[in-house]
């Protein structure tokens, strides 16, 4: 029986970070469709993000917060129990990206990317974890990348910050580890989404190529697969953590990457 059939999750609140697109979006349409309701978050489009998780027979809200500002995810998470009563899972996924060799980052780009990419992993965390213990049961799943076990050219301050991720993972896990909650990080390769298509279209223009020849590039550098994982099938896998067959896998590192970093 596939998962979602069995709302395994009806009744239980998800908040995912960044979810107005791509990733973000995908995970929240397979826990709704698992059951839970849903606080999106994310600066993209509100309404169809809103109407794509309410088609799953589910509730939805959504929360303004600029995940770079601590006073705002604490709103986010206060505004998640006040609006369905719990706070049971917490997707950390809102991500930025910038790539430009360490002599040429911007440093306020450095500091913007480890207050999105990192930091508010840790304010989220730390605001939803007394609530999950309280509960006896909460599920932390953060989306790291590839990049949060390997580098690559360019990307300094968001592989700084993917490596941070898994650190924290690790630490989370082990607080948790004799609670019912569970903390773990999934690590993709590359997914096509927003995100990856600016650095598509970057790449077309850099060396006057095709959007077709760049998108082949990227993937033949480093993804042996040759294609993208979906949206939909890191979604699966975020519904997986939240499963009971999943109850003992702690600070784990799920790699969605196409055979990357298999090389
Ligand atoms: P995306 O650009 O499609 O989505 C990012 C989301 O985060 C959007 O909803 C955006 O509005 C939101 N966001 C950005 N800054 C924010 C802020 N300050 N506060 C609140 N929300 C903010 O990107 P994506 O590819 O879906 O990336 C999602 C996550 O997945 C990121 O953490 C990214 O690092 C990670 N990831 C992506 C890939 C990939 O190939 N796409 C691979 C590995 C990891």
């Amino acid at each position: 029986m596939h998962l979602s059939q069995t709302l395994a999750l009806a009744g239980k609140t998800a908040v995912v970070t960044g979810s107005t697109s791509g990733i973000g979006l995908g995970i929240a349409t397979a826990l709704a469709r698992a059951g839970a309701n849903i606080v999106l978050n994310g600066f993209g489009d509100v309404a169809a993000a809103l109407a794509r998780i309410e088609a799953a027979g589910v509730r939805a809200a959504h929360h303004d917060a600029d995940m770079s500002r601590p006073a705002d995810i604490e709103a986010l998470m206060a505004f998640a129990t006040n609006t369905f009563g719990s706070l049971d899972i917490l997707v950390n996924n809102a991500g930025i990206q910038y790539v430009e060799t360490i002599e040429h980052f911007p440093a306020e780009r450095w500091d913007q990317i480890i207050a999105v990419n990192l930091s508010a992993t840790f304010h989220a965390t730390r605001a939803a974890l007394p609530i999950m213990r309280a509960a006896g049961w909460g599920r932390v799943i953060n989306i790291a990348s590839v990049h949060g076990l390997v580098g690559s050219v360019g990307k300094s301050a968001y592989v700084a910050a993917k490596h941070g991720v898994i650190g924290l993972t690790k630490v989370a896990a082990l607080e948790t580890a004799r609670s019912g909650v569970t903390v773990n990080a999934i690590c993709p390769g590359w997914v096509l989404t927003p995100l990856v298509q600016k650095q598509i279209d970057d790449l077309a223009h850099r060396e006057s190529i095709s959007t077709e020849d760049a998108t082949l590039k990227l993937l033949g550098e480093k993804q042996p697969s040759g294609r993208f994982a979906s949206v939909e099938q890191i979604g699966g896998v975020a519904v997986f953590l939240c499963s009971e067959a999943a109850s003992e896998m702690r600070g784990a590192e799920l790699k969605v990457d196409g055979g990357w970093l298999a090389q």
